[in-house]
């Protein structure tokens, strides 16, 4: 069984099936000079009068944007006799806290930090419920900087430029960097260049018990797979690693989870009401977690785009159908 699909056996098939019947692998995307020009984009458009990104709508029709970064939010409250809602927030520097009023509210913090956020009053019984329960997969990466790409080298144990390797190993998958790709020809891009290779991405328990090895014994121990996955004698990569990095994103404090993958019977619990705005059609809700596409942007945007909508049709009175 291919590791990803064996590691993820246990929950919902809805999950495998909602990617490999709309055959997602089969279109994906990348963004001309990295992924992170997505966010950049963003924050640009915030910062600028006349954003490229929304040509079509006329500036003064754009309104303003603060943004606040740094604040953790700690509790989402319905004011009595009024209809803001407030919220409060903490700095996560100083650890100083402020409260503030807003009329409508996008709330897209994943569930696993949700959970201990004050709400009050409660969200409906099911939404609830959902924040409670939904279930969220664990993954771990560890990525090499290598001083030369041994793997795109012409030898039995390279030949490899992009792409990846399987295996049944704890460390589960290899993916090699597909930069080399795109060059015109192999002069333009040796494998002597240095490189950073992810040389374990693995998910659920096999991210939990590599993720959670002592760190010298954890490098010890994934780079003896990489070298057993390529046919190198022992101790090949001892002078080619010159550094290297590991996220478990169940650790990470801001996510402690990687992605919302729901368990049997939880999609038809819990799909519809999770989408449903609370408090008066004023708190609105977005997120990956709340998405048909778990574990993907597409989702996560997907899911912001349709609550834009929500709250502008609320705002105008029309009728909006999730
Ligand atoms: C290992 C891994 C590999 C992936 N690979 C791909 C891929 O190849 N392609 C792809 O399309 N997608 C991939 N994804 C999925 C993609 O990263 C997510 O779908 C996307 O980031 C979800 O966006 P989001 O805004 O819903 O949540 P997030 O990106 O998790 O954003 C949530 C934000 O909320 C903040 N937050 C949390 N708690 C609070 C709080 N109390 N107050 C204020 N802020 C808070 C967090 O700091 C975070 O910034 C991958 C994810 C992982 C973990």
């Amino acid at each position: 069984m291919d590791p990803g699909t064996g590691a993820l056996l246990d929950i919902s098939y809805a999950e495998t099936v909602q990617e490999e019947y709309t055959m997602d692998y089969r279109n994906t995307y990348t963004i001309e000079g990295g992924i992170v020009n997505l966010p950049y984009a963003f924050i640009q458009s915030f910062y600028t009068d006349k954003p490229p990104q929304y040509q079509t709508i006329p500036s003064s029709r754009l309104g303003t944007v603060t943004y606040w970064p740094g604040q953790t939010v700690t509790g989402i409250y319905e004011m009595q006799n009024s209809s803001k809602i407030v919220l409060t927030h903490r700095n996560v520097q100083d650890l100083s806290s402020t409260a503030e009023a807003y009329d409508y509210v996008v709330c897209a913090i994943p569930y696993s930090t949700l959970r201990e956020v004050d709400i009050k009053p409660r969200f409906s019984n099911r939404k609830m419920q959902a924040i409670l329960e939904y279930n969220y997969t664990n993954s771990q990466k560890t990525f090499f900087l290598c001083k030369e790409r041994f793997w795109e080298q012409d030898t039995d144990y390279g030949r490899m430029v992009g792409g990846f390797s399987r295996t049944d190993l704890p460390i589960q998958y290899i993916f090699y960097p597909g930069d080399h790709l795109l060059c015109p020809d192999l002069s333009s891009c040796p494998p002597h260049e240095p490189g950073v290779l992810t040389a374990s991405y693995n998910y659920h328990m096999n991210a939990t018990r590599v993720g959670n090895m002592k760190e010298n014994l954890r490098f010890e121990y994934i780079k003896e797979s990489v070298e057993e996955v390529h046919g190198l004698p022992g101790g090949f990569l001892d002078s080619i690693v010159a550094d290297h990095k590991t996220v478990v994103w169940d650790n990470e404090p801001y996510n402690r989870g990687a992605f919302a993958e729901s368990l049997p019977g939880q999609k038809q619990l819990f799909a519809y009401e999770i989408l449903k705005p609370e408090f008066n059609q004023r708190i609105f809700f977005a997120g990956e977690h709340l998405s048909t596409k778990h574990a993907w942007m597409q989702g996560a945007l997907y899911t912001g785009m349709n609550a834009a909508n929500q709250l502008a049709c609320s705002f105008h009175n029309y009728s909006f159908f999730i």
